[in-house]
């Protein structure tokens, strides 16, 4: 029933890496892909640089025509104006960002961002044609409170109610006491929590929908439990943090299989 989920391979480089290491990375992450024995043709792969490489990474993507699409970190829920410092959704657009990251707990914790805010920026990306990844996850302390799965999906609901009717997004299940830990969560936990937010979408956005979305893990993703992840029905792919820095770990986690 699953089956037309394309598997997705996310990096999120974070505030790492200029345009000029941006620009070698993802060419040598195309050489390694180019090299593979195995195949993976049937896995999406995204990058999401920080704002100052995507013009760098978008011209080389497009002049060797490689197959990664790109995806932002960060958007204005505003459409312009007035906004020092901030980006809009149509900018990214015009550069070709097929994908905008939202939610991510480094924006909730070090940003307070709120989820009304985040509503707001997953709504401005829709709207400008991107496709929203709405990040989702409980810290260490809300799993001792609350269980696994309360708080990604009052935050998954929060976001997703905000998105006009028939939009696409992509949900990332990001523990965050499993990002940048070394500690991922086990592939039965990530399945648990995919599976119950893939449910309370059915309700929210209907089953064809809720059977469409791919639901990511992220935190501590490596070449190493890739494989673990991806054997779970309801969980269709990875955000990965740290090692999308390197090409030939994030090559390997791109062939999982
Ligand atoms: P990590 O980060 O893979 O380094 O744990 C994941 C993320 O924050 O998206």
């Amino acid at each position: 029933p699953f089956a037309e989920r394309t598997p997705l391979i996310a990096g999120n480089w974070k505030m790492n890496l200029d345009h000029l290491q941006a620009i070698a990375l993802v060419q040598k992450l195309s050489w390694s892909l180019k090299d593979a024995r195995h195949d993976y043709t049937d896995v999406e792969v995204a990058v999401f640089p920080p704002f100052t490489d995507l013009r760098s990474v978008q011209t080389l993507l497009t002049a060797d025509k490689l197959p990664i699409a790109l995806g932002a970190q960060d958007l204005s829920p505003e459409a312009a104006g007035a906004f020092t410092g901030d980006i809009s959704a149509a900018m990214l657009a015009k550069l070709e960002v097929h994908y905008a990251l939202v939610g991510h707990s480094e924006r909730r914790q070090g940003h307070g961002e709120s989820d009304e805010l985040i509503g707001a920026k997953a709504a401005a990306a829709s709207n400008a044609g991107l496709v929203p990844m709405i990040c989702v996850g409980e810290t260490a302390a809300d799993l001792e409170e609350h269980g696994p799965a309360a708080i990604p999906l009052a935050q998954m609901q929060a976001a997703v109610s905000a998105l006009p009717e028939g939009a696409e997004f992509v949900i990332a299940y990001e523990p965050v006491w499993a990002i940048g830990s070394g500690q991922a969560a086990s592939a039965e936990q990530a399945e648990a929590v995919a599976a119950a937010l893939r449910e309370a979408l059915r309700d929210t956005v209907g089953d064809e929908r809720a059977a469409a979305t791919r639901i990511l893990y992220g935190g501590s993703v490596a070449s190493q439990n890739i494989a673990g992840f991806m054997a779970q029905p309801n969980v269709d792919g990875a955000l990965v943090g740290g090692a999308s820095l390197k090409s030939e770990e994030f090559s390997r986690i791109i062939q999982f299989r």
